[in-house]
């Protein structure tokens, strides 16, 4: 999370980078399990990227919620893994955040869909990453998702022959 940078910043000799207010920081644990067995994707970098960052993102702001809401003895926690899974590369972004109800979850793919308050989310970092996994890497995106227990998104590319 981008308030982690000042906090955990190494180099102390240069001014901490600007980050969003105090208000907005939290502590959160990531965790990364990258498998080491891969076969070859063809990727845009700068779309997956863009994708990944859209997860996180949402991840992040789902775990801070609930870290809002519960009393205590609640520890956030977003994790990355990477597997190959037959013929696909599959990428998850696990969180232990709020998770997502049922009936919401049949939109968040939809542009411009989004719960959270104006200014927070424009509702297009799902509909974007869906078309650039499914159109433009001829992959998959999906979603498993327990309200109040967690989310998993779950990009899948195919390996190149
Ligand atoms: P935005 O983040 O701007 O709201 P997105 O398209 O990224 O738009 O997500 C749409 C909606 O999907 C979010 O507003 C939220 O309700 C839900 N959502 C997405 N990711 C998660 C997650 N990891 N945990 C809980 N809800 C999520
Ligand atoms: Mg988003």
């Amino acid at each position: 999370y981008q308030g982690l940078r000042a906090k955990d910043k190494v180099d102390s000799t240069g001014p901490a980078p600007a980050g969003p207010p105090e208000r907005d920081r939290f502590n959160c644990e990531l965790k990364t399990d990258f498998g080491t067995e891969f076969g070859k994707v063809e990727v845009v970098p700068q779309e997956i990227g863009r994708v990944l960052l859209n997860l996180y993102s949402n991840a992040f702001y789902a775990v801070r919620e609930k870290q809002k809401t519960t009393m205590n003895g609640y520890e956030p926690i977003v994790t990355v893994k990477t597997t190959q899974v037959n013929q696909y590369i599959q990428i998850r972004v696990i969180d232990n955040g709020t998770g997502i109800s049922d009936s919401i979850k049949a939109k968040i793919f939809h542009p411009f869909f989004t719960t959270k308050p104006t200014g927070e989310g424009t509702g297009l970092g799902l509909s974007i990453s869906y078309d650039i996994v499914t159109k433009g890497h001829q992959g998959l995106l999906l979603v498993e998702s327990q309200e109040g227990v967690g989310t998993e998104f779950i990009i899948q590319l195919p390996t190149a022959h």
